[in-house]
C-alpha cells in the first residue's frame, strides 16, 4: 500500500471490480465512423493506470473469484427474476402465467448421514434390513447432526454404498432431465386433447434450472417451470384460461415420476440399470403477486430467484472441491471404471470412440456430472449475453461522460437492453495476451479483501433497506387501523 503506484493499482483494480485474477492485455483500438471513416476515439493499454489493460476473469466459482462470481450470481438473479415478474425487456404480464418451482432429486444409493431438520439421523432400520450390515457396521444412527458435522452426506457403510450406480446415474442425469421435459409436453398435449406436434399452437413450456450438489455428491435439479400461451415471435404470450398453476404442478409431478432410462452397461459383465429420479418430488406453485406478508408463506418470486442464483454459483464450486472419504471413493470409482473401459477397448470390448462412457474420466472433477449448472429455455427470460452487453454499454457511457466532465442522465439509459444499435461505428483493435493475475500475492489479497468489503457493504445496504421497508409497512398498517 506504500508503493508509489498504489493509486494506479487501486484504480486498475476498481475498474475490474477487484477481480481476483484479471487477464492482462497489451494493445490498442480505434473507434471509426463507418460512414465517414473518421476516427472518433482511440484507446491504448498505455493509457491504463498500470500501462496494461486488465479485464475481468469472469469465473463463476466463488472460491476462484469472489467478485466475478458475485456478478454472475447477480446476473443470474435478474435473469431468473425477470422470467417470474417481468422487467429487463420481459413483459410484466408474464407474472400472470402459471409457474411452479420443482426440485428433482436423485434416488438413494445407500444410507447416508443427514441433518433431518434437527431430528435423529437414522433411528430406525429400513424394512428388511437388520441393524448391522454384512460388513459389521450399524445401519442405524441415533446422532443428531448439526450443519457443520463432517459426517453429513457420508455413507453409513462405504462398502454397502453403490458407488458405480451413483456414477452411472450422475452421468445420465442430463438425459433424465431431457426426458422429463418431453414427458411434461406430452402430458400437457394429452390434457388439452391435442396432438403433441400441435401443442405449440396452444401452450409453450419455459424453464430455468440449476443443478446443485447434495452433500452425498449427487446433483439435484431445481427448476422454475412456466406455462406460456401459444408460440409467438416475441414469446411470453398469456396462457389460455384453464391452464392453471395447479394443473401444471400436477403434470410436472406425474412427469417426474414417469421418467425412466435404461442406462447402457459400463462393460460386458455390468448389469443394465433403469434410472429414475428420486421418490422425493417437490413441486410448488409460485405466487407472483408482490405481497410478502402472506400467511401461507408460499415462495415469492424474489425468494426463488435468490435461491436459484445462489445454487448457480455454489454448485459448481464448493462441494466438488472438497475432500472427504466419500468424495475420494467417488473419484476413485470413476478412475477405476475409466481404466476398465480403456482396457476393454484395447482388447475385444467396445472401441473407445463408440463407448457411451468414454468421456467419463474427463468429468471426474465434477463427480461425473457433465451437464450445465445453469440453463434455461430460449424464451424463459432475457439472456445473460444481453445483460452483459447492457452493462458494457453503461460502463462505456459512464466513462465517456466522465471524460467529457458531464453527468450521466438516467433517461439516456433506457436503450441499454435494446437488441442492436444501428451500426454506425466500428471498433478496430489489436490486442495481445500479457498474462493473467495480479503481479504479486499481496495485490491479489488486496483485491480479494476489497471485493469482500464491497460484498459486506452491499449486504448491509440491503439489510438497512429491508428494515426501512419493514418500518414503512408497519406505518402503513397503523394508518389502516386508524
Ligand atoms: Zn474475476
Ligand atoms: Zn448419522
Ligand atoms: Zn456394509
Amino acid at each position: 500500500m506504500l508503493s508509489r503506484d498504489f493509486d494506479a493499482w487501486s484504480e486498475a483494480a476498481s475498474r475490474v471490480g477487484h477481480c481476483a485474477n484479471p487477464i492482462r492485455l497489451h494493445g490498442s483500438s480505434h473507434t471509426v465512423d463507418t460512414r465517414t471513416g473518421e476516427v472518433l476515439g482511440s484507446f491504448s493499454s498505455k493509457d491504463s493506470p498500470l500501462g496494461v489493460l486488465h479485464v475481468r476473469c469472469g469465473n463463476r466459482r466463488a472460491a476462484e473469484c469472489p467478485s466475478c462470481s458475485r456478478l454472475y450470481a447477480a446476473d443470474t438473479f435478474h435473469l431468473i427474476r425477470a422470467g417470474v415478474t417481468g422487467g429487463k425487456g420481459v413483459p410484466d404480464h408474464v407474472s400472470d402465467n402459471p409457474l411452479v418451482f420443482a426440485t428433482l432429486t436423485a434416488p438413494s444409493f445407500g444410507l447416508v448421514h443427514g441433518t433431518r431438520g434437527g431430528r435423529k439421523c437414522r433411528p430406525f432400520t429400513p424394512k428388511g434390513v437388520s441393524g448391522v450390515c454384512e460388513h459389521g457396521r450399524p445401519t442405524v444412527c441415533h446422532a443428531t447432526h448439526d450443519d457443520c458435522d463432517d459426517l453429513l452426506g457420508q455413507p453409513l457403510c462405504r462398502d454397502c454404498y453403490d458407488y458405480v450406480g451413483h456414477i452411472v446415474w450422475q452421468w445420465w442425469a442430463p438425459e433424465l432431465w431431457r426426458r422429463f421435459t418431453i414427458n411434461v409436453r406430452r402430458a400437457l398435449a394429452k390434457t388439452l386433447g391435442v396432438a403433441e406436434s400441435r401443442l405449440p399452437d396452444h401452450l409453450t413450456l419455459q424453464y430455468a434450472k440449476v443443478a446443485e450438489y447434495q452433500l452425498r455428491g449427487l446433483i439435484h435439479f431445481h427448476a422454475l417451470i412456466r406455462l406460456d400461451g401459444p408460440k409467438t415471435d416475441d414469446g411470453f404470450a398469456p396462457t389460455p384460461a384453464g391452464a392453471t398453476a395447479a394443473l401444471l404442478a400436477h403434470v410436472v409431478e406425474q412427469a417426474v415420476t414417469a421418467v425412466s432410462f435404461d442406462a447402457p452397461p459400463l462393460y460386458e459383465d455390468d448389469p443394465a440399470r433403469t434410472l429414475r429420479f428420486g421418490a422425493q418430488v417437490d413441486v410448488r406453485p409460485i405466487k407472483t403477486s408482490r405481497r410478502t406478508d402472506d400467511p401461507d408463506r408460499q415462495l415469492t418470486a424474489g425468494q426463488v430467484a435468490g435461491y436459484l442464483a445462489k445454487y448457480a454459483t455454489k454448485s459448481a464450486g464448493d462441494l466438488v472441491n472438497g475432500d472427504n472419504p466419500h468424495l475420494r471413493r467417488l473419484r476413485a470409482t470413476i478412475a477405476e471404471v475409466t481404466d476398465h473401459i480403456a482396457t476393454d477397448a484395447r482388447g475385444e470390448g467396445t472401441p473407445l470412440r463408440e463407448h457411451p462412457y468414454a468421456l467419463l474420466g474427463k468429468w471426474n472433477r465434477m463427480l461425473g456430472f457433465r451437464g450445465h449448472f445453469s440453463t434455461k429455455s430460449r424464451r424463459y427470460s432475457i439472456t445473460l449475453g444481453r445483460l452483459r452487453r447492457a452493462r458494457t454499454r453503461f460502463q462505456r457511457r459512464l466513462s465517456d461522460a466522465s471524460r467529457q466532465g458531464k453527468t450521466l442522465d438516467v433517461r439516456d439509459l433506457d436503450d441499454l437492453l435494446a437488441d442492436d444499435f444501428e451500426q454506425t461505428t466500428l471498433v478496430v483493435g489489436r490486442w495481445s495476451y500479457a498474462g493473467s493475475g495480479w503481479d504479486t500475492e499481496g495485490d491479489a489479497e488486496l483485491a480479494k479483501a476489497a471485493a469482500a468489503r464491497a460484498r459486506e457493504y452491499a449486504q448491509w445496504r440491503q439489510h438497512t433497506a429491508s428494515i426501512r421497508h419493514h418500518r414503512r409497512a408497519i406505518r402503513v398498517g397503523e394508518k389502516g387501523n386508524e
